[in-house]
């Protein structure tokens, strides 16, 4: 690591819990390829405690953070102005510090599309289906109407929930059209769908044996066929390795939290930021018997 001087800048996330949070990895790695004077820490912070966190990170000149559970909505109250993006998703996860107070975004958008940005399809054509109706979802939804694709359809098992994420959308400028499904109406919708994506937890470490769908599913997909997992450990996840077998491309989490946090350093450093850097020293750290 590089030495900490009286000048070093500090950045950091906030998050109850903290301590499992992969960003300080990604992120001092970053810091120490570019050579620049700065220092990324983790900061525990209980719900109870985020505006007085927040006063305390504006005293000392802490130039901005990353915000993780349970503190992405409840710190848009607390923040000057938040993106139109931050806006849409509804939760913020970067913030950093103006003259006018603290502003805020959220990079998981940028995070989720970029392993979708560089394939250059008629996103328009697109079918997007998603699995599950959480958090990481919404930042789907708003990177999927980005990209162009008119309809999307989300799926759950929690019909009230559903119905909730469908009428959040109303009046906002989304500019897809969102349709909710339950679980079992999944083979019926797949033979239109060239691009599924996973947002729920299931296939996560440690409990690989699982996966949101049935095998059966994959074969009834339209050929070159896309299915993203937004999980990274393991990679790939069940739900990947069958679809590649029926032929399906795959897409992990991976580049999604290697961008996500490149998009915010950026925002802090305001210069490119080396996100080849970022994925290498999380693989070294998640895979360290796979590490090159
Ligand atoms: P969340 O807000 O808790 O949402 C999880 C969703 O999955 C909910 O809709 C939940 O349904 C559903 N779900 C959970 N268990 C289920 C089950 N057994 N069967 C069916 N549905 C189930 O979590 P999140 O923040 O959206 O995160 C979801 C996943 O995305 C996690 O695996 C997380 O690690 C991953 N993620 C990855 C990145 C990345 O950078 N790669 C970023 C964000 C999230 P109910 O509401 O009915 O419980």
């Amino acid at each position: 690591m590089s030495i900490i001087t009286g000048k070093t800048q500090l950045l950091g996330i906030i998050g109850d819990p903290v301590e499992h949070s992969l960003s300080p990895v990604m992120q001092n790695a970053a810091i120490e390829h570019l050579g620049v004077d700065y220092i990324y820490i983790p900061f525990p912070v209980k719900p109870e405690n985020l505006a007085t966190a927040l006063d305390g990170f504006a005293t000392i000149g802490v130039m901005g953070f990353n915000a993780t559970i349970p503190h992405k909505q409840a710190i848009i109250p607390l923040l000057s102005e938040i993106t139109t993006t931050a806006q849409l998703v509804g939760a913020v996860n970067t913030v950093w510090r103006t003259e006018t107070g603290w502003e805020g975004t959220n990079t998981d958008v940028i995070g989720f599309l970029s392993p979708l940005k560089p394939l250059n399809h008629n996103w328009n054509t697109f079918k997007p289906l998603i699995l599950g109706n959480g958090g990481a979802a919404r930042a789907v939804v708003v990177g999927l109407a980005e990209l162009g694709c008119p309809e999307i359809a989300v799926l759950g098992r929690d019909q009230d929930k559903l119905a909730q994420f469908k009428q959040s959308w109303y009046n906002s400028e989304l500019t897809a059209s969102i349709t909710v499904h339950s679980w079992d109406e999944l083979s019926g919708l797949v033979s239109e769908s060239q691009l599924i994506v996973n947002t729920t937890p299931l296939g996560m470490f440690p409990h690989t044996d699982n996966s949101p769908v049935d095998s059966h599913i994959w074969g009834k997909f339209p050929k070159n066929a896309i299915a993203y997992d937004l999980i990274y450990n393991p990679s790939p996840t069940k739900f990947l390795q069958e679809a590649q077998q029926q032929g399906l491309n795959i897409i992990d989490g991976l580049d999604m939290l290697v961008y996500q946090g490149a998009a915010a350093l950026e925002i802090w450093l305001q210069k490119p930021v080396p996100g080849e850097v970022m994925s290498q020293a999380l693989k070294d750290y998640l895979f360290p018997k796979q590490a090159s």
